[in-house]
């Protein structure tokens, strides 16, 4: 007998409408301006973007999938990956890091992550070391980086390229460096839910090679830096600069966004207390809780039991990659943890602009009275 929802998990109307002005003025101006395609807009947002996170260069696309395709495409044009190479991808992220990977013709070798962060396990990350491993994708999963310098240094002494999939982490930083300036090149994802969001999809690749950035922004538009002159086979993947007018908009608000979500999870942390849930471990560095996620062995039944009292979650995500039909080829592989987390992790909600401070402590008090 579910309530009607009381605590939504998320609203992208709320999320938008204290920027709605701003936003609509942005995309008039764009309208106005007879470019659609490249431009002022879109070079404005990337000089910013790259600016916020700390690297020399940003370069916008269509998504955050195409960012890690057009990275891995790029070192494969550059010729320091080929088709047939290992990347060290989590056995937990989404299913998008993957599929960068495996398009690209690479092949991704599953890594457990460390279950307290959900993020790669470096000891793990350390013994899948072949001879044919080319790269290591680290995914900043829900917003967290963790143990970062080893990892660069496990990346450095071996030789291998470090890739960043930032989708879920702009803002956060460990050792004061921030998401997209850690390894040597990072995607990040501007999907409407994430916790800078577009208005529809849109992407972006930093780095701090300059050779790399222009492969990417190559490879982005058709293989071409000059028109009519084609030097990849490449793709269609492009950041608006009506999408880049308004994400410009919400880069200046980030710190502030990411503050008050770090607000929400210290409330969590204080107010829950049931001996059934694991709450978040506390790590070094700034987490920007792009997600909020408790673990349960009970989850299905403790989903159930707030849902029943008003509060909707979300899990993130229910199966992992190599139990995917699309990855058969995998589904022999023993993956304890991902199985684990899959069936174990639950979001709450987390969205400043669908969750008052208030709501986060009466959704804690409904988890406290929890009993499996
Ligand atoms: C959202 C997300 C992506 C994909 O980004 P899109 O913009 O939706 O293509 C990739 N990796 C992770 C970890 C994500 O959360």
């Amino acid at each position: 007998m579910s309530q009607p929802i009381k605590y939504p998990f998320l609203r992208l109307d709320n999320v938008n409408r204290p920027y709605a002005d701003e936003l609509k003025a942005a995309c008039a101006q764009v309208i106005d301006s007879g470019r659609y395609i490249g431009g002022q807009e879109t070079a404005k947002f990337e000089a910013a973007l790259a600016e916020y996170c700390g690297t020399a260069h940003a370069v916008g696309t269509g998504n955050g999938l195409d960012a890690l395709r057009l990275i891995f495409q790029a070192y494969i044009e550059l010729g320091q990956l080929k088709p047939g190479d290992e990347v060290i991808v989590p056995s937990n992220t989404y299913i998008a890091s993957i599929l960068a990977v495996s398009q690209c013709g690479l092949k991704p070798v599953f890594v457990e992550p460390d279950p307290s962060t959900h993020c790669l396990d470096n000891e793990n990350t350390e013994k899948a070391i072949t001879k044919s491993t080319k790269a290591i994708l680290t995914v900043h999963l829900y917003g967290r980086i963790a143990k970062s310098s080893e990892l660069t240094e496990i990346a450095n002494r071996h030789g291998l390229i470090l890739v960043e999939d930032c989708a879920q982490a702009i803002g956060a930083d460990e050792n004061d460096i921030k998401a997209g300036a850690i390894g040597h090149a990072a995607a990040f994802s501007f999907y409407p839910t994430k916790n800078i969001g577009a208005i529809g999809d849109a992407g972006a690749v930093t780095t701090n090679n300059a050779e790399l950035a222009q492969a990417v922004r190559a490879l982005g538009n058709y293989g071409s830096l000059k028109q009519y002159h084609n030097i990849y086979q490449g793709f269609n993947s492009r950041l608006d600069p009506i999408q880049a007018a308004m994400l410009g908009i919400k880069l200046k608000n980030i710190d502030n966004e990411n503050k008050s979500r770090i607000r929400l999870a210290e409330i969590y942390n204080n107010e829950i207390k049931n001996h059934t849930i694991i709450k978040p471990a506390q790590t070094p560095g700034r987490h920007v809780y792009h997600q909020y996620v408790i673990r349960c062995l009970h989850r299905d039944k403790l989903r159930e039991f707030l849902l029943g009292n008003g509060v909707e979650t979300a899990i993130h995500y229910p199966t992992p990659p190599h139990r995917q039909p699309c990855y058969k080829e995998y589904a022999n592989l023993k993956l304890p943890v991902a199985d684990m987390l899959a069936a174990q992790v639950l979001s709450l909600p987390i969205s400043p602009h669908c969750t008052s401070i208030q709501q986060a402590k009466e959704i804690s008090e409904i988890i406290n009275r929890f009993q499996p």
